[in-house]
Order: C-alpha cells, then sequence, then structure tokens
C-alpha cells in the first residue's frame, strides 16, 4: 500500500519564537504549506481585544501589537517553562499553552483548507535544543490541545542538520556540520557529527551554545536608535501616547530596513507623522546597518570559538555550515563565517527559514514509519559538563562527568552533617572544578522535614537524570521522612 502524503500527510511544524511554519514529508523530499497571505512563515503572535469575536493570529495580530501592544503576546515560547501562568489580553485570561495551541492550530488550519480531504496522520513539533522536560511536555500539550496527534518532539537544530542530511544522503559521507541559527530572539550554535551509512542516519551532538537574547530584534533595536539619532526625531513635549505609538513604528520601520539591507546596498526610508508633524525620511546604507550591530557580531565570534573548542575541534574540522533563521540572511554573515570557518563551506541548497519544519516532517515521516524511508534516524547527545552537588566543605561531587553519552542517569548517597538536622538546601552545580566556587550553580533544592537523627544517619539519595532531549532532573529521596522531591532544571 502507499500512503496519498498529500491527504494523509506526517507534518512537521517549527513553533518558532518569532515565525512558525508548517511542512509534510513527500516522497520527493520535505515540502512547506503556505500559510494564509500567501507567505511560507507565520508571525507567532496573537492578538486579542473586546471588539473581536476570536484571537487573531499571525500577521494580522502583528500588525496589532504594534499599536496596541498591551492585548498582544509577541514569543510566547519563553514562557513555556511555566504553561499555567495567566496572560491577559483584552479581557480575557490566557495560559502560554493555549496560546501556543492557537498559534500550532492557526497554521494547521491554513494547510486543511487547502488541501480536500486533509486527514495527516500526526505532527512532530520543534523545541530548542535547551528546553527541558517540561517545556518540551508543555509543547507537546499545546499541539494536543490544538486538536493534532503528536508523533513526537524534535530539537531544532538536529530537526535543520536531518533536513540537511535528507537533502544530501546519497553524497553524503561522514562530517562534521555546523548548524548556525539566527533567529528573532535568539541566537543558538550546534556542532554534530553526522555518519551515513546503509542502515542508519547518525546524528551526534558534539557541542552547542549561544545567547538566548541576542538576534533580529537586537538588530532592528540598535537601527531603530540609527534612524531616530539620524532623522533628528523630537520627542520632547510629545504625548505619552504619540511616544508609544512612535516608537512602534521606529521599530516596524527599522525591521522592515534591516530585511531589505539583506539585498540592497542602500534603502530609503519614507514615514510621514512619526510624530505630529515630524517625518522621517532618510536614506540608510548598509554599513551603516552593519556598524550599529558590531558588537553582536563581536559576541558571535566569540561563542563559535567557544563552541568549537568545547567540541574539542578545530575550524578546519568543521565540513559544513547549515544557516538557520531569518537572521541569517544578513549578509554580513557570510562574511563572518566564510572568515571563520572558510569559503564555501555554507550549506545555501535549503531555505535558513524553512529548513526546521522541513526536518521536523522527515521525522515525522520515519516515526510514522512511511514508505520510502527505511533507513533509521538516530540522535545521539552527550553532557557538556559534569553535574553534581556542592558539599559543605566546598568541594563539587561529580554525579554525571562530562561528556557522557545521554540519555543517562545517576545516584548517590549522601547524608546531614549536623544532628537532628530538618532542613537542607541542596545546591547543584556544573563545571569542571573540584571546588564549587569555580563551578556555576544550576540549581538549589530545599528539604524540609527530615526526621530528626544524629549527624550522619540518614541517608538522602541523589539522583540526577538527563533524558533525550538533554533536559535534567534531579530526584531526592530520604525513605525514613517520607521525601521525595523531582525538579528539573535548566542547563545554560
Ligand atoms: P524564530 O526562530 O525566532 O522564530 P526566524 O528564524 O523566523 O525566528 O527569524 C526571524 C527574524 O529574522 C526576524 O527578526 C526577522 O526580522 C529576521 N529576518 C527575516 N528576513 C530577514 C532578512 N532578509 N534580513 C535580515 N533579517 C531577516
Ligand atoms: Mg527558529
Amino acid at each position: 500500500m502507499r500512503f496519498d502524503n498529500e491527504k494523509k500527510p506526517a507534518l512537521g511544524i517549527d513553533l518558532g519564537t518569532t515565525y512558525s511554519a508548517i511542512a509534510r514529508w513527500t516522497e520527493k523530499g520535505p515540502k512547506v504549506y503556505q500559510t494564509k497571505g500567501g507567505d511560507y512563515t507565520l508571525p507567532s503572535v496573537v492578538y486579542f481585544d473586546e471588539r473581536q469575536e476570536k484571537p487573531l493570529v499571525g500577521n494580522q495580530a502583528l500588525k496589532r501589537a504594534f499599536i496596541d501592544p498591551e492585548n498582544a503576546i509577541i514569543g510566547v515560547k519563553r514562557m513555556m517553562d511555566d504553561g499555567a501562568q495567566s496572560i491577559r489580553l483584552g479581557d480575557k485570561e490566557y495560559t502560554p499553552i493555549e496560546i501556543s495551541s492557537m498559534i500550532l492550530r492557526d497554521i494547521y488550519e491554513y494547510a486543511e483548507k487547502t488541501t480536500p480531504g486533509f486527514d495527516p496522520t500526526g505532527v512532530v513539533v520543534t523545541v530548542p535544543y535547551y528546553f527541558t522536560a517540561l517545556q518540551c511536555t508543555n509543547t507537546s500539550e499545546a499541539a494536543s490541545l490544538a486538536g493534532l496527534n503528536v508523533l513526537g518532539i524534535i530539537q531544532e537544530p538536529v530537526a535543520a542538520a536531518l533536513a540537511y542530511g535528507i537533502h544530501e544522503e546519497e553524497a553524503l559521507n561522514d562530517e562534521i556540520i555546523m548548524v548556525f541559527d539566527l533567529g528573532g530572539g535568539t541566537f543558538d550554535l550546534t556542532i554534530f557529527r553526522l555518519t551515513n551509512s546503509k542502515e542508519k542516519l547518525t546524528f551526534e551532538v558534539l557541542a552547542t551554545g549561544g545567547d538566548d537574547r541576542l538576534g533580529g530584534l537586537d538588530f532592528d533595536k540598535a537601527l531603530a536608535e540609527l534612524i531616530k539619532e539620524k532623522s533628528q526625531l523630537n520627542f520632547s513635549g510629545v504625548s505619552k501616547e504619540d511616544e508609544i505609538k512612535a516608537t512602534a513604528l521606529l521599530m516596524e520601520a527599522a525591521k522592515e530596513t534591516k530585511e531589505i539591507l539583506s539585498y540592497e546596498d542602500f534603502a530609503d526610508i519614507i514615514k510621514p507623522n512619526i510624530l505630529p508633524s515630524q517625518h522621517i525620511e532618510l536614506e540608510i546604507e548598509r554599513s551603516e546597518f552593519e556598524d550599529s550591530i558590531e558588537s553582536y557580531f563581536a559576541k558571535m565570534d566569540m561563542i563559535i570559538d567557544s563552541v568549537i573548542e568545547k567540541a574539542s575541534l578545530s575550524k578546519k574540522d568543521i565540513d559544513r555550515v547549515v544557516k538557520v533563521g531569518g537572521s541569517s540572511r544578513i549578509p554580513k554573515i557570510d562574511e563572518l563565517l566564510s572568515q571563520k570557518i572558510g569559503n564555501a563551506k555554507t550549506y545555501g541548497n535549503i531555505d535558513p527559514d524553512l529548513c526546521v519544519a522541513q526536518g521536523a516532517s522527515v521525522y515525522a515521516a520515519f516515526l510514522d514509519e512511511r514508505i520510502g524511508w527505511s533507513k533509521e534516524i538516530e540522535i545521539k547527545t552527550a553532557t557538556a559538563h559534569a553535574l553534581g552537588v556542592g558539599l559543605s566543605d566546598g568541594r563539587f561531587s561529580v554525579l554525571i562527568p562530562s561528556n557522557r553519552r545521554t540519555p543517562c542517569e545517576a545516584t548517590r548517597v549522601f547524608t546531614t552533617n549536623t544532628d537532628n538536622c530538618e532542613e537542607l538546601d541542596i545546591d547543584l552545580y556544573q563545571g569542571s572544578s573540584k571546588f564549587i566556587k569555580n563551578n556555576k550553580r544550576i540549581g538549589r533544592i530545599h528539604v524540609a522535614g527530615l526526621k530528626k537523627c544524629p549527624a550522619g544517619e540518614l541517608d538522602i539519595d541523589i539522583t540526577f537524570r538527563i533524558n533525550q532531549q538533554q533536559s535534567v532532573s534531579v530526584t531526592i529521596v530520604q525513605k525514613e521522612s517520607n521525601i521525595r522531591k523531582v525538579e528539573n532544571v535548566k542547563l545554560t
């Protein structure tokens, strides 16, 4: 039997911080659906006010967000660590899971509307590499709430690497690839070893790094500042309302201009009445924009070095660079990459905006055991740092050493060092030093209600667990006191 991939597709959705995309797997490779309005991506924005019957999603919501930011939510993905918190839009309250499900539903519904007899078998949704188990579960829940059958979750850099791997599968040998993802709000760098055999395509993560506050939005802000300065806008004596509106318009103009400057050497900006009887009429050169974001490039330069070092590689070992994310279209990125990694190593055959959704659809087809793709896909990850707890004498007790293949877990027994100790703070660290003062504290777990005992008599079991998504959880068990505590830990 052959699957009808058009009517019964396996879907991949890139639920991005700023933009989302949806693709299906076909026997000729992944295919991205259009979203309403004819683009291939959808702004991950939701807007609601009392005048609306139901929330707006996408471009319309983004437009409203510029003039009425109070009733809009942009970047809900940053709130997925607490799926139950309340977000007020208009006179209604929503949770981050509900907002995410609206975005997923919207992008799904347009694909459904434009495909007669649409009846997908399921969907794979992407998450950032550093998402904890909880954030992954919340994302998965959002997809279920949108009425989708969730086949699985995959990390964005793995999805992008998969899109590359599938595209080049026939010619592919074993390679070291670097996924360079510069999106709207975050910069993520991941180095993989890709191995291609007859039976298996294996992705082994060697190192990751990045900055979760570095992206297109920062470039918009820098350029908005430059435009404001050059056009000599005068904000003195302007009402609060006019100021908010002008700032929003300025940001919008900056984003437009920035995107134009990715393919033109200069851009004209004409915005009448940005403030009462003040206009913007200006020409900006690409080099001026580049100068305004120089500090961010210096940061990226450093992060590239540190991640290559973490992988115990040198620059010349990188065989391929896969660019991901809308901001990777900025021409200066190519300059940075070819200067650092080498000319002609950047891969140009996949779309940086779409390859995450494409890779997710390949993984969906794999999980759904589609005909035509019989190879196994294996994803291997490893710990970047040693993980453990701090002892009272300042030493670091390691439970999971660095470079340990994941998923994995380790348990060790600790005890109290004072008599009748009823409460304890257990400090969790990551790092490579024997002493906690040189390592990084990644969490603290408070344990209360311990049975009163002489020092050294209570056994306290501490377990570190790392799952397939690289999420770490710590479990603390003290049997006699009936204590069992599980907490997720975010690694940075
Ligand atoms: P995310 O993964 O955060 O959802 P995307 O990968 O979709 O984000 O990237 C969105 C960012 O890319 C936005 O800041 C947008 O302005 C920027 N962007 C899109 N196209 C271009 C372009 N041609 N030049 C520069 N930046 C761009
Ligand atoms: Mg992205």
